[in-house]
Order: structure tokens, then C-alpha cells, then sequence
């Protein structure tokens, strides 16, 4: 079995960073992307972007064009189009490429899988025409389609950028629903840091409200009681604003509550996690260079919680020194730089934090609401099931099925723990998700039958040079 001594799973600015720095250092490394092309989220498809796309999507996004073309050069192994979908407790990896499963080792392992858009659950959201705000970024980066008929609904910096990106492409939203409360401003603005990066972020954020605004965008505010309506197809939202009740049509309906951490390979190896009141989403529980519970094992960027492209990359350079410092390399002060530098970029995140904490709605969905799409399982099933003494998600999943379904719990994981915690009267705690198992994503059964572990078929992966 091919052995490396650094092992990476994700290209965004995390993973690409951490491989960078391990080839650096000499490591035989290999970084998996499920993606054709290195990027992850905020930079997918910026190798091949157009000047006029990199225009629209604007400076952050073409940043990445340097970090993707350093990663190339890295002389890290980069298997593209490869998703991981199991990892063994001594590190063996298991991926599946060009429809053929195999497995490679590593020494250290760097999780670097990223955020997913935190799901929505409201009356109405399963509705054909219904998408994230995510999604509409995704087909412009990656498609650079856009559905000029959409109305945002939601909140979050991301929702701002896409719509943002929007109006340079000349296509302005139909409309942005807000549901930040009103007073929430204040509460947040006495969380602002007056650090220079902190109002650097806050300036870039009003900038793209500003866009909306002076495109004439109809914003709506501390929007409440909100529903997809349509038959068969998503038509309309109603909503109440300002005290007044609002229906707008549209094809194309995006929600967005934010980002939180793609929890799948850190609770695949039964990571620590615990639950981030802040953020309102469970994280791993990792020491100050990002190590886990599990030794050898990083968690960096998004999926160590939210913090951005900038602190991801910081975070992938810092897990890959640390290896090579307990490798025996001199790092010299670079760790404490790299920490310094990790604190300044975090202090925007108290403000951002209480700003766009996700609505109360979509934390506890009204009891006709399905949460679990998969399944169609609604909130007030899950609540039933507490009321009769079920006591957590696992459960919950082995009563209603909850969480079995292809997405394996992606979707509605977040919104189960935190219902079963409030009917209980308290809040989630780490241990309060599913258990996740292999496969993590669905796996042709024939690919799985003719995988049998070590026999690896070497057409997937070059040959390493260890690092000693
Ligand atoms: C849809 C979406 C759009 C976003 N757009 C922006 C934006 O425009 N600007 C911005 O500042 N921030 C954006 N963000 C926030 C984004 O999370 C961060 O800015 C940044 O991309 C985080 O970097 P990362 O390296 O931690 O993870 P990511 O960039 O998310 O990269 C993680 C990578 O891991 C891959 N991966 C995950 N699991 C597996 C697996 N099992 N096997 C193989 N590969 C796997 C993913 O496909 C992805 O390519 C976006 C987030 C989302 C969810």
C-alpha cells in the first residue's frame, strides 16, 4: 500500500496551504479533492476564470489564482475528482476515483474538508425551486449561469457577496429578505473589535450592502414568519416585515443561515466535538495547532469552525509546521507568527458571530416543518419522539430513520440535536449527533464489492519518497 507521511483531504485555501507547507518541509504528501479542479469553495474554478468572471466575482476570488498555481508547484501528489469516504484508525485512507476504490497511509492526517451551508428547514423549503445561496454562487463560479428572478432569503456575509457578485454580472436580485432582528445591530456592534482587520472586513460587508442598496434591490428587514409557498413548485414567499405582511414571486427562491462545519470525517473518526454556543454548531475539539483528540490528526479551515479563506489558509500552514517541528525541523518563530497573525484575522468574528447567529425559526422549526429531507421526517415527529422518552439523535434515527437517508445526516443532523436539546430543555452538547459511518458518501455497490482494502490498483496514485 502506498504510504505518504502527510495526507490531506480538501483543496480550499486549508488543505492547498497545508500542502504546500508540507512538500516544503520535504513530506511525501498527497491532497484529495472530490472537486475536477483545486479551489474548494471560495476559489472553485479560478484557475480557468475569464477576466471578465474574475471581475464579477471580484479581488478575494482571484486571490486564489496564486495560492491554486503555488499548490501546483508544490510537488504534492493532488488527486482531483477523489472523494474520501472512509479512514481507518491507523490512518488508512480510503477514496474513490474514475468509479474505482483505493486505499493509501499516512502518518499525519489533515482534515481540511471544509463548511457546508447550515440547512434551512422552513415551511415550503423542499419545494422544487427552492435553493441555497451557495448553490446560486456555485453556478456562477463554476457555470457562470445566474438566475436573474431570485430572491435571497436569509442572512449571513455570504448572501451580501453573492448578491453582490450578482449586480456586477448586471443581474440585481429581485429581492433580499432579511432575517436579522433589528436590534440584533446594536447587540452585535458592541462586539466589534476597533483592530484594523476587524473594520477592514466590516467596511468590506457594508460595501456590499451599499451595492444593493444603490442598485435598488428591495431589502426587507428583521423578516419573520416566513414561508415558501407553490404547488408542486416553489411560487412565492410570504413573509412579515416592519409589521406588514409582504408576498413576493419569483422562479428562484435561496436560502441562506450561514456556514458551519462539514462534520462527516471528524465524527467518522470519532473525533471530540463540542458545541459552539456562538457559532450555534458543534466543532472539534483541537489544541492550539489544530491537532484532535485522535493524534496525528489536524483539523484546519472551516471545519475547525468558522473563520474564512484567510484564517484557513493561515490554519493549513500552521498543522503542516507543527508536524514538521515534531518532525525535528527548526520552525524557528514561524508558529508563534502564524499565531499572531490567526488572532488578528479572528477578531471579526465576535461582531459576525451575534450579527448573523441563524434566525430562531430555523432553529426551531414549526412542528409541521420536514426536517429531514431524506426521510420527510418533521420537526414535531422528532419532538413526539422526546416526549416519549427517546433521549438523542442516534435514537431518534433508529425510531424515524432520521438521518439514514443518502445525505447521511448532512442536512437535517444539526437541526435534530438542537430540537431533541430544546425539548429537553437544554442545549446540545458534543456528543449529540449521529455516529457517522463509512461510506461517507453514497458508493456504487459494485465499486465497494471490488474494493478489498490493501490491494490498491496503483493507476490511482504515483509512488512516494518518505521523508527520511
Ligand atoms: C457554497 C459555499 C460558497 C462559499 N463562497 C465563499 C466566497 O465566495 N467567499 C468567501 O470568502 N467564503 C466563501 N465561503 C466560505 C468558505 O467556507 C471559506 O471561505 C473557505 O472556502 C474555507 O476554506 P476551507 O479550505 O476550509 O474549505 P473549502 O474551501 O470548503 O474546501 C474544502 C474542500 O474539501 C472537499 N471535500 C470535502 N469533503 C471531502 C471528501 N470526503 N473527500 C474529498 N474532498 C472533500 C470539498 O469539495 C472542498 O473542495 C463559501 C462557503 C460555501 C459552503
Amino acid at each position: 500500500m502506498t504510504h505518504y507521511d502527510v495526507a490531506v483531504v480538501g483543496a480550499g485555501p486549508a488543505g492547498m496551504s497545508a500542502a504546500i507547507e508540507s512538500a516544503r518541509w520535504g513530506f511525501s504528501t498527497v491532497l484529495f479533492d472530490e472537486q475536477a479542479a483545486p479551489g474548494g469553495q471560495i476559489y472553485r474554478a479560478v484557475e480557468h476564470a475569464s477576466p471578465q468572471m474574475l471581475g464579477v466575482l471580484g479581488d478575494d476570488y482571484a486571490s486564489g489564482k496564486s495560492l491554486v498555481a503555488e499548490f501546483r508547484d508544490s510537488g504534492a501528489v493532488y488527486l482531483p475528482g477523489a472523494t474520501v469516504w472512509n479512514i481507518g484508525s491507523e490512518l488508512q485512507i480510503n477514496f474513490s476515483r474514475l468509479g474505482t476504490s483505493s486505499e493509501v497511509s499516512a502518518g499525519s492526517l489533515i482534515v481540511a474538508s471544509g463548511a457546508v451551508e447550515r440547512p434551512t428547514p422552513m415551511p415550503g423549503w423542499t419545494l422544487p425551486g427552492v435553493v441555497t445561496a451557495g448553490a446560486c454562487q456555485i453556478l456562477l463560479k463554476a457555470h457562470g449561469l445566474i438566475d436573474d428572478n431570485v430572491i435571497f432569503i436569509g442572512s449571513g456575509p455570504l448572501l451580501w457577496l453573492i448578491s453582490s457578485q450578482m449586480i456586477v454580472a448586471g443581474r440585481k436580485p429581485t429581492a433580499i429578505v432579511e432575517t436579522v432582528p433589528l436590534a440584533r445591530y446594536g447587540v452585535a456592534l458592541r462586539k466589534l473589535s476597533l483592530d484594523l482587520t476587524a473594520i477592514k472586513y466590516l467596511r468590506k460587508g457594508a460595501a456590499m450592502m451599499w451595492a444593493a442598496k444603490r442598485a435598488g434591490v428591495p431589502i426587507y428587514r428583521d423578516a419573520r414568519e416566513i414561508a415558501i409557498e407553490g404547488t408542486g413548485r416553489a411560487e412565492a414567499v410570504s413573509f412579515h416585515a416592519n409589521g406588514q405582511y409582504h408576498r413576493l414571486e419569483a422562479s428562484l427562491f435561496a436560502l441562506h443561515q450561514g456556514v458551519v462545519p462539514n462534520q462527516q470525517i471528524t465524527r467518522l473518526l470519532q473525533c471530540e466535538h463540542e458545541w459552539n454556543q456562538h457559532q450555534r454548531c458543534f466543532v472539534p475539539v483541537l489544541d492550539s495547532y489544530g491537532e484532535e483528540s485522535v493524534s496525528n490528526v489536524f483539523v484546519v479551515g472551516d471545519g475547525a469552525g468558522i473563520g474564512g479563506a484567510k484564517v484557513a489558509a493561515l490554519q493549513g500552514r500552521r498543522a503542516a509546521k507543527r508536524i514538521a517541528q515534531r518532525a525535528g525541523e527548526e520552525v524557528g518563530t514561524e508558529l508563534a507568527d502564524l499565531q499572531t497573525r490567526l488572532s488578528r484575522e479572528m477578531t471579526i468574528r465576535p461582531f459576525l458571530e451575534t450579527l448573523y447567529a441563524p434566525s430562531a425559526a430555523v432553529v426551531a422549526p414549526a412542528d409541521t416543518t420536514t426536517v429531514c429531507r431524506c426521510e420527510e421526517m418533521t420537526a414535531g415527529q422528532i419532538r413526539q419522539a422526546v416526549d416519549i422518552g427517546v433521549p438523542g439523535p442516534n435514537q431518534v434515527k433508529s425510531l424515524l430513520r432520521s438521518g439514514m437517508g443518502p445525505c447521511q445526516g448532512r442536512m437535517c443532523g444539526l437541526a435534530v440535536a438542537e430540537i431533541i436539546a430544546q425539548r429537553q430543555g437544554g442545549s446540545p452538547c458534543g456528543a449529540d449527533y449521529y455516529r457517522i459511518r463509512p461510506p461517507l458518501k453514497p458508493l456504487p455497490l459494485s465499486e465497494l464489492a471490488s474494493f478489498n482494502g490493501a490491494s490498491t490498483d496503483s493507476s490511482q496514485v504515483q509512488g512516494a519518497p518518505s521523508h527520511d
